[in-house]
């Protein structure tokens, strides 16, 4: 272990970098991960169990994970816990808690950085169950999976600082220090469409500073989270540090979060659930001891504003790019287009040629740019919201949906009134609607007229404006001059306000406090 100690030590020196993308123009890349798609087309089917406490434990209860490309393809089949299972997880990561707390910093960030390597070495694998299980593109895909390696290198870097000595002013006469300790167990729920990302990183910051969890993994990807799983019993996990629940939320939610000895729930997801268990954790259980912390990270509306100073043919493919990158299902996506009056006609018309050209399709094939949305429950609801917007603009381009996939065209709605129902709420789907703006201060003021506050971008020249907007512009994360989606880890922490979440920032330096408390301990010489 000092071994692994002293690794990590070193390795926490060299200063963070993010992966790069894989670069698919190179013909080894391609067949490195074509032969990976082939190899998930040979696992596809398989059953897998809970972990709890290290064991595995099959259900006679089970249910299927689809290729939403193909429905009829089984990815895998995933036990339904039940909420006794759900206790018992509990349980078995308090009983691993009561040893993992002990663990020094840099070993914990030994096994994160053991993971990042071993992901690193996976990953035309691991974006290979993306593809099938998500329906993901390969750049999307690939995207994920580097954004999950740079979550585990800077939650390990991050630890390692706080682990070392924190600077505090010192007294005559005593000695001080402070020290970040664990908070306990956690329930970690994550969401389906950043499946590695945001489900290797809430994981990761949970564990690497000392807590122990209940992963509880999208019922509509649980397979990434599972390769995830058999990657941190491959690099040595304590037993009971991670514990793999699959099943059903509305079924195994409640007694996650309503458990006594719970201590913290980190989840990213929908408004709706998010508010959910903000309202149940709020509430002390019988025998509990502590006021449970909630890291909620949730839904948007976001938006891209063009003013007339802007370079409009960049304007348009940053507003294209928002909108559709992995069919519009980004809680970054940017589903609002406010254009001012001056060069609304002139950007509409570049958007609507520049969605035209976006290819639909296969995404096992490498040129394929959108594919198909995650299940039947949001094929309905996106395809209702393309008939709502039908009546409440004008349908430009797409609006037709195929089969036997969830295919949905990349539609564009012009003429949408600011508060007409598909301006305000999240479609999360491959659905644009464009805002006609009589300037720029009314455009800001739409953009700014939602509950959520996640990300949003400003095409323009005009410096005082941009100054103005960085003021302005309530949104957690902001972008001028480039797409709105696409945050990395270490260089744009990333969060919204209102009610897009409780104002965290992944992959930003202040992320691993919300998972410790800080113990002030005073000593008098
Ligand atoms: P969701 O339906 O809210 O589900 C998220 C997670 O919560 C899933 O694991 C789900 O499990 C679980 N869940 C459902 N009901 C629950 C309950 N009653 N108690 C406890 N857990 C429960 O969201 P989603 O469709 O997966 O994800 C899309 C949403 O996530 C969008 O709103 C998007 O904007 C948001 N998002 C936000 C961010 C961000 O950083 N702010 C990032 C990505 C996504 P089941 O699958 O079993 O239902």
């Amino acid at each position: 272990m000092a071994k692994m100690i002293e690794r990590a030590s070193e390795r926490a020196r060299i200063p963070f970098k993010n992966a790069a993308f894989t670069d698919f123009s190179n013909a080894e890349n391609r067949q490195a991960q074509l032969e990976a798609l082939e190899q998930v087309k040979s696992e596809l089917g398989q059953t897998h169990p809970l972990v709890i406490g290290g064991k595995k434990i099959n259900s006679e209860k089970t249910f299927a994970s689809l290729n939403p490309s193909n429905p009829e393809q089984v990815i895998g089949y995933f036990a339904s816990a039940t909420a006794e299972q759900a206790n018992e997880a509990v349980k078995a990561a308090e009983e691993a808690f009561t040893s993992w707390k002990r663990v020094p910093a840099e070993e914990r960030a030994g096994y994160i950085f053991a993971a990042a390597d071993l992901l690193s070495q996976k990953r035309f694998y691991f974006n290979a169950w993306m593809i099938y299980e998500v329906g993901k593109s390969w750049a999307e895909a690939d995207g994920d999976t580097a954004e999950a390696i740079d979550f585990l290198e800077f939650y390990g870097r991050e630890m390692v600082r706080l682990g070392s000595d924190q600077p505090l002013t010192q007294v005559e006469g005593e000695e001080n220090k402070l020290v970040y300790i664990p908070l306990g167990v956690g329930a970690v729920i994550p969401p389906w469409n950043f499946p590695g990302a945001i489900m290797v990183g809430m994981t990761a910051a949970s564990i690497v500073t000392g807590n122990a969890v209940v992963l509880k993994p999208a019922s509509t990807s649980p397979m990434i989270a599972w390769q995830f799983m058999r990657m941190l019993e491959e690099v040595g996990l304590p037993a009971g540090v991670v514990n793999f629940v699959t099943g059903s939320g509305g079924t195994i939610g409640d007694a996650l979060i309503e458990h006594p000895r719970m201590r913290f729930i980190a989840f990213t997801g929908s408004r709706e659930v998010g508010l959910r268990i903000h309202e149940l954790a709020a509430k002390p259980q019988k025998g509990q001891v502590w006021i449970k912390r909630t890291v909620l990270e949730m839904g948007g509306k976001d938006a891209v504003v063009v003013d007339e100073t802007a370079d409009l043919d960049s304007a348009a493919t940053g507003i294209v790019a928002s909108a559709f990158g992995f069919q519009g299902q980004k809680c970054s996506a940017g589903s609002r287009a406010i254009i001012v009056e001056k060069v609304y006609d002139e950007v509409l018309q570049k958007v609507i040629e520049k969605t035209k050209k976006l290819s639909l399709g296969d995404v096992t094939q490498p040129e394929t740019y959108m594919g198909p949305v995650v299940d039947q429950n949001a094929y309905n609801k996106i395809n209702e919201y393309i008939e709502v917007g039908k009546g409440e603009g004008r349908l430009l381009t797409g609006g037709g949906h195929h089969g036997p996939g969830y295919f949905i065209e990349p539609t564009v709605i012009a003429d949408v009134a600011p508060r007409a129902r598909i301006a305000q709420e999240e479609i999360f789907g491959p659905v644009l609607a464009v805002i006609k703006a009589k300037d720029f201060d009314d455009a800001l003021a739409i953009a700014n007229s939602t509950e959520y506050g996640l990300t949003g971008a400003l095409y323009s020249r005009d410096a005082a404006r941009i100054e103005q907007a960085e003021e302005e512009f309530h949104v957690g994360n902001l972008y001028f001059n480039r797409k709105c989606t696409g945050a990395l880890v270490g260089v744009q922490p990333f969060g919204g306000f209102n009610m897009s979440g409780t104002d965290s920032k992944a992959g930003g330096h202040d992320y691993l406090l919300l998972f410790t408390q800080a113990k002030s301990i005073a000593t008098k010489k």
